[in-house]
This record gives C-alpha cells, structure tokens and sequence, in this order.
C-alpha cells in the first residue's frame, strides 16, 4: 500500500467545486447523533431531544414581588391608611395559618408566600412603621406586588421544543422545574490526527526541515470552544498504513475525526487515498472554489459510517475548511437547527482587492461595532500559512470572484467571534 500510495497519481482534476455543493454532500452523509439522558448541568449548549413539559408551576405560590407589607388593597383605597401588623413573613417561611382580616397587614419580605386574605403588597418605601402599627402612605390595587402561582412556567406546559439549544437561561428554568435529566443530543466526541512526517510536538530545538505541529492543537481548540468533545490522536507521520490504522481505531472511537495535510496535489498526499481504501464509493476529494481552503477530501467510514475530514494541511486553510465543512456537519450530529455563523453586513474600512480567478476569498478581517454600524478591515497578512491574522481577527469576510469591494462599500462578513465585536 505505501509504495501503491505514494506513487498514486492524484485524481484528475475535476474542476473547482462551489462551497455549497461540497458542504450539500458533507451534510447529506452525517446525522444526528442518537438522543441521550444527561445531568442538568451537562446539558449547557447541547439541544432538546425531545419537548420538555413542566410538572409544576413557577413560582409556584403567590408570593411577593417586594419587602413590605402585605394587605388587603380595599383597606388601602384610601390613604393614609392605618393597620395592624399581625405578623412577619420571610421568604422560605411557611404562611401556615396566618390570616389577614379587616384593617391588618403583614410584614412580608421579598419571595415570601402570601399570608391569606392579602391580595397585594404595599412596598416599604410607601410606608411608616409605628410600633405595632403601619401607615400605609400609598394606594395598591388588587394584585400589586404579587407574583401569582404559574405566572413564568404553568404546570404542563411544553416549555422547550425539540430543538432549542440549551443556554444558561435554558439550565435556570429546567432546575426552577426540579429537572435533573435532560433528553439531549450528546456533544459529538471529536478525534484529531495529524499527517506530515515534517510535524513535530512540543517544545525543544527544531532539526533541519521540521516545524511544530500547530494543527492538531488549533483543531483540538477549536472544537472545544464550539461545545465539543476533542480527543487528540497524535501524528499519524505520512505512512498511509499508519494512518488507515489509525482512521480504522478512530471510527470506532469517535463520533467523527478530523485529519490535517494530505489532501492537496503533493506525493505525499495520502489522506484522500486511505480515505477511498476505508470509505469506498463514499470517499470524494474536492478542489473547492474557495481561498484559503481549496483541497478537501471527506468520506464516511464503516462500521458506523464515521464521518472523516480531510481538511488541509496550510494552518489557515485547516481551520477555515473546519469551518465550512467539519463545523456545521458537526453541528448537525449534534442536533442543532442553526449550523451556521452569523453572516452580517459591515462596510469595508480599506480597499480589498482580489483578482477573478473561480473562487470565493475569505479575508480575515476585524470586525467592530462603531457609531455608524459595522467596520470590517483586514486583520493582516493573509497567507494561508500565516496564523496570526487569524489569530488577531474576529471574522472572514467573504468577497466573491470578482475584483473585490473598495473601502467605503458594503462587505459581507462571516463571524467567529461574536465576543471580539465590541473591541
Ligand atoms: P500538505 O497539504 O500536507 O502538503 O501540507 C501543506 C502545508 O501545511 C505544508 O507546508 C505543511 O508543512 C503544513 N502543515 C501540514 N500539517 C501541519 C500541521 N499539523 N501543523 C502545521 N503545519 C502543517
Ligand atoms: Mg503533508
């Protein structure tokens, strides 16, 4: 196989293959992850597998909005109005018996059930305590200040649909219900592998025609910030046994793996021939009409028909094919209805120029929120083995073939870090 692979001739040049159509075939070959049970907390940016039904309301009794002083709103029509206190309620404290009659009031802390008999509270501000007695110095009407039983959530309701992404907020009203097990799509367990027999790890002086492995952490990274499970595979050198090995024991392992390098026109290219030795008539290589990011191979491999990218081996090429391809695919297998990035519209703050030549660029670009709206302009070099504009950007802006935008006109942007909009 090594000397089958590495004489290999690449495939024929099929010809620039648009964005959409690679990314139709990469989708239409993974699926959603089977649903599963998992500790509230755990849930936090998974999705509903099912629509969630509460069964019990929030709050679940009437209970007060303020600290002050809970009463019956006809005794109060007219103000000043003096009552008796007949009482103190804490939040937490069980009302029991207390009863509040003609010309009495209750000292009420805010979250304290209601006593019965009172249908409002008068805030503490409006008031005047003298000793045994309240003045009260201002009207409420009935249901002032009062939070009424199911007024968030009713019991049954169907408060999550299958589907919805699960935010903090999202956490907060499952455990205001007492929810401890959630239905969700688990995080899809991502493997990534690198190939090149140039790569090293860590640290220690480089021997002559090495570089680091920047790749694989950069994945590992990347798929950790987007909610979800990375495990490192190592360096798979440009063995194609090795690697076939390696692809084989991670498509057990995993939900879907990336690789890194060895999808381009080189001899050492391998990723997209194992890839068609273990994926057979599902493995496709494309030439994507797209910069950064042209050469990607992707197939499903069996038993489970584990999802494998090949993205490319040029560091900014590696992760903006991530991001077209293995990001949204991902996060498909993980349930969510939105697989994109937002795409906004800014205006370009310099020329950016490109000749025609088939394909889409994606300048990387900082993205800020300025008085006017949105200002994109190019983070820095824009090599596809230079990381730092990568790096020190928050965006890609997307200029169609053609010849660019000029600065001052409208640019579409797609951004990746929604965080850095406001630096
Ligand atoms: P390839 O497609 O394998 O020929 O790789 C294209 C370029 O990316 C070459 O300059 C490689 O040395 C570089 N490269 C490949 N893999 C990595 C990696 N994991 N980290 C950093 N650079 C890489
Ligand atoms: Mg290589």
């Amino acid at each position: 196989m090594r000397a089958a692979a590495a004489l290999a001739a690449p495939p024929a040049m099929s010809g620039l293959v648009a964005v959409e159509e690679a990314r139709r075939f990469v989708l239409s070959a993974c699926r959603t992850l089977p649903a599963a049970q998992v500790p509230l907390f755990d849930a936090l940016g998974l999705v509903a597998a099912q629509p969630i039904f509460s069964s019990e309301a929030v709050p679940p009794f009437a209970n007060s909005s303020m600290d002050g002083y809970a009463l019956r709103a006809r005794d109060v029509a007219a103000v000043p109005a003096k009552l008796r206190v007949v009482g103190v309620l804490m939040a937490g404290d069980d009302p029991g018996a207390l009863v509040i009659g003609a010309g009495e009031a209750v000292r009420i802390m805010t979250g304290a059930a209601l006593p019965v008999g009172a249908d409002a509270v008068c805030m503490v501000e409006h008031t005047r305590q003298q000793d045994g007695w309240v003045v009260i110095e201002e009207a409420v009407g009935p249901g002032t200040n009062v939070r009424h039983p199911g007024e968030d959530i009713a019991a049954g309701d169907e408060v999550f649909a299958r589907g919805e992404s699960l935010g903090p907020a999202h956490i907060g009203v499952l455990a205001s219900l007492g929810v401890s097990q959630v239905p969700v799509f688990p995080r899809p367990r991502v493997g990534v592998v690198s190939t090149g027999d140039e790569l090293v790890a860590g640290p220690g002086p480089l021997a002559p025609g090495k570089i680091r492995d920047s790749n694989r952490p950069a994945l590992l990274a990347r798929l950790r910030a987007d909610g979800f499970v990375a495990i490192d595979l190592g360096r798979a050198g440009d063995e194609p046994g090795v690697l076939a090995q390696a692809l084989v024991q991670a498509a057990g392992d995993c939900d879907a793996v990336l690789t890194s390098g060895g999808v381009s026109v080189g001899d050492r290219d391998i990723v997209k021939i194992v890839l068609e030795e273990l994926g057979g008539q599902q493995a496709r290589w494309f030439q994507v009409a797209v910069r950064p990011g042209k050469p990607f191979a992707f197939s499903t491999v069996p038993p489970r028909s584990t999802p494998v990218f090949g993205l490319p081996g040029n560091p900014v090429s590696a992760l903006v094919s991530y991001e077209l391809f293995a990001r949204p695919a991902l996060r498909l297998m993980a349930g969510h209805q939105n697989l994109e990035r937002p795409r906004l519209i800014a205006v370009a703050a310099l020329d950016m120029r490109r000749h025609p030549d088939g394909k889409m660029h994606l300048v990387r670009v900082t993205v800020k929120a300025g008085p006017d709206g949105l200002e994109a302009r190019p983070s820095g070099e824009q090599g596809s083995h230079q990381m730092r504009s990568l790096a020190a950007g928050n965006a890609l802006a997307l200029l169609p073939d053609g010849v660019g935008v000029a600065a001052g006109e409208r640019v579409e942007v797609w951004v990746l870090d929604l965080d850095r909009l406001s630096v």
